[in-house]
C-alpha cells in the first residue's frame, strides 16, 4: 500500500459527502478488504439515501426507510464512522486535515470529495417566496409533498429530467401543470430530438402544458407574499400557486477551489479519479473526468457514474488498479415511461429512430457511422444489449446494425459467439 493510499498515520480515508457516491465508496472499500478507518462527513441529517425516488415514488409515499441505502447496522458492522449532520468547511492539504463547521479537525491519509451538486437558482426576483420549491434532498421532497396536499396550479421552471419526472407525478395526481423550458426542446442536453418529441407528446397526453423556447423572466408576488404567477420572456403570464424550480445543478466545488485544486465545471481528476494532489480523489456529480472515448473533461450527473467511480477509487486505494472506462448509462422514469440511455450521444451527427408496438421506442445515435448511444423507451432488454455492444473495444457501425435490422439483442449475441 502506497503512502497516498492507506493508513500512513492511522487517519485512514475521509469522505466528504454522504450521498450516492460517498456511500458506495465506503461500502466498496470494505468489500475490497480495506481495513483502515473510514469516516464520512455529510451535511444532510441521517443515513445516506437514494435521490432518484425523490422525484418519483418518494414524492407519493414519503417513506424514508424505503430509500435509505443501508440501515444503521451496516455502518456499525463495517466500522464506518458517519458524521451527520456535519459540514466540512476547509481543507488543509499540507496538514492533511478537514475542518468542520462545529470546530472539529479530522485528519486523513486519503481524502475523497463526494460533495455532489446543488440546484441552480436563476437570477429572477421572487424565487425566494414560500411556495417556490426545489428538489434535491429528502427534506425538499417532504416540503413538496406537503404542498401537493391540495389541488395546485403549478409552473415547473425547467424541462429537464427532474422537472418532467415531477410533472408526471403532479399531473397524474390531478394538479394543473405547466412546464416552461427556455430551450427549443425537452431534455435537450441529454437526449436526441426524437426522444424530446416523444416525451413532449407523452406529457401533453397526461394533461401537462409544455411551453418551449421562452424562459421564465419574472415571478409575480401576491398580497400574502407568495408567488401568484410566472412571467415568461415573451411576455406571457402564467398564473400559479406553486412553482418548482428545476433549472439544472452546479457542482459543489468550493472546498476544492479554496484548497487550490484544479476545477473546470467540476473538480478535475484523471482517469483513476485522482486530483492533482496524490492524497485527494473526487467522484460523482462534483467531478470532471476525462471521457474515455474522446478524452475531453466531462461531468455526469447519474447514480451509475457516481457508483462506478466509487468502485474505481476503492480498487485504487486497495492497490488494485482500475480506470474509468465503463459505458455510461442513465434512466428516467416519467409516468409509466422508462427512458434508458446507454452511451453518450454528445456529438452525434445522425439519429435513427425506430418505433415498435405500443410505447416501445428506440433511437440509435451515430457519429461518422459509429454507434455512440442508444436511447430506449420501455425496452429494458434492448438497453442491456446496447450496453453490451458499447462495451466492446471494436466499434459497432450503422452497417452492422442495418444488417441485423437493428436487432440489438441478436447482434450482441452473434458478436459474443464470434469472439467467444
Ligand atoms: C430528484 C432527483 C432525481 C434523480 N433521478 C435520477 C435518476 O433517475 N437516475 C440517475 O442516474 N440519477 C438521478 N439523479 C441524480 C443522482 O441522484 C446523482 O447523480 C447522484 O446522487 C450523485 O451522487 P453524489 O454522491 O455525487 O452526490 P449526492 O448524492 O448529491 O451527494 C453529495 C452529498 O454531499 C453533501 N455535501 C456537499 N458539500 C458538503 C460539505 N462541504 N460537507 C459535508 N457534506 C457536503 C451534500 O449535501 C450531499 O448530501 C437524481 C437526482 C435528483 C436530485
Amino acid at each position: 500500500m502506497t503512502p497516498e493510499n492507506g493508513n500512513r498515520n492511522g487517519n485512514g480515508i475521509v469522505i466528504i459527502g454522504t450521498g450516492q457516491g460517498g456511500f458506495q465508496l465506503a461500502a466498496c472499500l470494505r468489500q475490497e478488504g480495506y481495513q483502515g478507518s473510514i469516516t464520512m462527513i455529510g451535511d444532510e441529517p441521517g443515513l445516506p439515501y437514494q435521490r432518484p425516488p425523490l422525484s418519483k415514488a418518494y414524492l407519493k409515499e414519503g417513506r424514508l426507510e424505503a430509500i435509505q441505502l443501508r440501515p444503521d447496522s451496516f455502518y456499525e458492522r463495517n466500522a464506518i464512522r458517519l458524521m451527520t449532520p456535519e459540514r466540512a468547511i476547509r481543507l488543509d492539504r499540507q496538514g492533511k486535515t478537514v475542518e468542520t463547521l462545529t470546530g472539529g479537525l479530522i485528519g486523513y491519509d486519503h481524502l475523497v470529495l463526494a460533495t455532489g451538486a446543488r440546484n441552480t437558482i436563476p437570477p429572477i426576483a421572487g424565487l425566494g417566496a414560500a411556495n417556490v420549491f426545489s428538489l434535491r434532498t429528502s427534506s425538499d421532497a417532504d416540503r413538496l409533498r406537503d404542498g401537493l396536499g391540495v389541488k395546485r396550479q403549478i409552473v415547473v421552471i425547467g424541462g429537464g429530467f427532474i422537472g418532467l419526472e415531477f410533472a408526471a407525478v403532479a399531473a397524474s395526481g390531478g394538479h394543473d401543470v405547466t412546464v416552461v423550458e427556455a430551450g427549443s426542446r425537452l431534455m435537450a442536453r441529454a437526449v436526441s430530438p426524437a426522444i424530446s418529441e416523444h416525451f413532449r407528446a407523452f406529457h401533453e397526453a397526461l394533461g401537462t402544458r409544455i411551453v418551449l423556447g421562452t424562459g421564465a423572466a419574472g415571478v409575480t408576488i401576491g398580497s400574502e407574499a407568495t408567488a401568484v404567477g410566472v412571467t415568461l420572456a415573451d411576455g406571457t403570464d402564467l398564473p400559479c400557486d406553486m412553482i418548482l424550480l428545476a433549472a439544472g445543478v452546479r457542482p459543489n466545488v468550493e472546498l476544492a477551489v479554496a484548497a487550490g485544486l484544479a476545477v473546470n465545471n467540476g473538480i478535475v481528476v484523471d482517469s483513476t479519479l485522482l486530483t492533482e494532489d496524490p492524497c485527494i480523489s473526487a467522484l460523482g456529480d462534483c467531478t470532471a473526468f476525462p471521457d474515455p472515448v474522446r478524452g475531453d473533461l466531462i461531468r455526469l450527473e447519474s447514480v451509475q457514474a457516481a457508483s462506478d467511480q466509487a468502485r474505481i477509487i476503492a480498487k485504487r486505494l486497495t492497490d488494485k488498479p482500475s480506470s474509468h472506462d465503463a459505458v455510461p448509462w442513465f434512466w428516467s422514469d416519467q409516468g409509466d415511461w422508462k427512458l434508458q440511455i446507454a452511451g453518450l450521444g454528445t456529438g452525434a451527427d445522425e439519429d435513427i429512430a425506430i418505433e415498435q408496438a405500443a410505447a416501445r421506442k428506440l433511437v440509435f445515435r451515430f457519429k461518422m457511422g459509429q454507434l455512440l448511444a442508444v436511447e430506449t423507451i420501455n425496452c429494458p432488454g434492448e438497453h442491456m444489449a446496447a450496453r453490451q455492444l458499447l462495451r466492446r473495444s471494436q466499434p459497432v457501425t450503422r452497417a452492422m446494425l442495418e444488417e441485423w435490422q437493428f436487432d440489438l439483442g441478436g447482434l450482441a449475441k452473434a458478436l459474443k459467439e464470434l469472439t467467444g
